[in-house]
């Protein structure tokens, strides 16, 4: 087969304290599978096993890590990589062991909260964007799965986020590490709509929507002593100057946040600690080498494989693991709605009210093309007289086609069944159902 005369087999061994780095092609359906012959590794803190073979799907950058060679020169860590990479390194130099002292002082803090009945840490990871923040996230929370904790992970990157797709905040109690291959356990999340990859888009909504989260975390921690202890971990976007710091403040304050961990830039730091009180402690730590750059376009390619893995699932071997379903529904069987009105100068409104007011404002949208592809949350909420802005989103789907004829949408859904709510959230973010 034609496919196989390119794949290339190589071993390779690995010191302690040292990863191997790689990326996966983007596009075709390269992918790349992982075997552990000897010793022990993880990706970004979950263990592979010995006798799984892990297959990275297009577009994966991976760092295959270990700490253990030192202790044991015959062990060796001897990793098959298998299939088609872009590039594929070993470093020997790694932030990993500043990563995991960050983890054993929280870890401190969530024993000391145990003992005394109080709230675990509540960190905040910024940084510009490509410094690794969801990746430091990731090892943080599967470290502290690791050990029996169940901290909440917050995320509110709504460009790249790991939840759910672009354009919603989400969040989730991470009992167990994330698995290598199909990331978090995604039991229960609190998903909230935004619309848009950029919280620039509209931060009167973000900032309603990131106290909202925060009163769903608190919830959260009522209800459970061991994710109050655990604390929470919180994800942002790359957003860090202007407007862009202003939210940081305001996602610490809502928070309340004990640490905050700045990756890679003196500068955030140095406004960070001038201007946070002093009981919150905040952190520079270095990003990893291998951190991969991503330029706008690879940005958008990367927001559309999470579209299409939430249809389609991953496409391991090929094969896609869901089937996404054509629904036919009727105009009338569903209420459109958008989240802010385009602002209006303040002499054309009502005594009274600013243009900045209508940013929470549910538009409807009425049935037409310009529909076509746009992603679609749906809402929980069972009425206007519900807090549609503030509701749990129930799932997603993608609107195909418009026929203003017969008055029917055709939409992607993950499910053959009809959602069983009716008031849609029209996303500024767009699918297109091609492969
Ligand atoms: P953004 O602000 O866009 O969300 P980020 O700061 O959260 O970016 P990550 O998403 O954590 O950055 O990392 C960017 C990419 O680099 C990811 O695909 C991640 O898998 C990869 N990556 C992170 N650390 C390493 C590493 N040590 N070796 C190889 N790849 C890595």
């Amino acid at each position: 087969e034609k496919k196989d005369a390119t794949m290339r087999t190589e071993e390779y061994k690995l010191e302690a304290v040292s990863e191997l780095r790689f990326e996966v092609e983007t596009g075709s359906d390269a992918s790349v599978q992982l075997d552990l012959l000897e010793g022990m590794a993880e990706v970004f803190g979950a263990e592979l096993t010995k006798g799984r073979q892990i297959t990275f799907e297009e577009g994966a950058k991976v760092a295959v890590f270990t700490w253990h060679e030192v202790l044991l020169l015959a062990c060796l860590d001897l990793s098959h990589l298998a299939g088609k990479t872009e590039v594929a390194y070993i470093a020997k130099e790694t932030p990993m062991v500043m990563y995991i002292n960050t983890h054993a002082a929280l870890e401190q803090m969530r024993q000391k909260a145990e003992k005394e009945k109080t709230r675990g840490p509540r960190v905040m990871v910024v940084g510009p964007t490509d410094v690794g923040k969801s990746t430091l996230c990731r090892l943080l929370l599967n470290y502290a799965a690791r050990l029996g904790r169940a901290p909440i992970f917050v995320d509110l990157d709504v460009g790249q986020g790991d939840i759910s797709i672009p354009g919603t905040l989400g969040s989730i109690v991470v009992e167990r590490p994330s698995d290598i291959e199909e990331g978090y356990n995604l039991n229960a999340p609190v998903v909230f709509h935004f619309g848009s990859s950029s919280p620039s888009h509209n931060t009167q909504l973000f900032k309603l929507l990131v106290s909202k989260m925060a009163d769903t975390v608190n919830q959260k921690c009522d209800q459970s002593k061991k994710c109050c202890s655990s604390g929470v971990i919180i994800n942002t976007g790359g957003w860090v100057r202007g407007a862009g710091y202003d939210m940081l403040k305001h996602i610490a304050g809502c928070f309340e946040v004990d640490v905050i961990i700045v990756l890679d830039q003196e500068r955030l730091y140095n406004e960070l600690k001038r201007d946070m009180p002093d009981f919150v402690e905040v952190l520079l730590l270095p990003k990893s080498g291998g951190v991969v750059e991503r330029n706008s376009s690879v940005r958008a390619d990367d927001r559309d494989l999470k579209v299409r893995e939430y249809f389609y699932g991953l496409r391991k071997d090929n094969k896609d693991s869901f089937y996404p379903h054509p629904l036919h529904i009727s105009f009338n069987d569903v209420k459109i709605y958008k989240i802010g009105a385009p602002a209006l100068p303040d002499s054309c409104l009502p005594l009274g009210m600013k243009s900045q007011d209508n940013m929470l404002k549910l538009v409807p949208v009425s049935p037409s093309n310009g529909l076509l592809h746009h992603v679609l949350s749906i809402s929980m909420a069972t009425s206007m007289e519900d807090n549609i802005l503030e509701s749990n989103i129930l799932g997603h789907v993608v609107i195909t086609g418009v026929d203003m004829e017969k008055q029917m949408f055709t939409a992607l859904s993950p499910s053959a069944v009809t959602p069983p709510r009716n008031i849609w959230l029209m996303s500024e973010i767009q699918f297109m159902d091609i492969d």
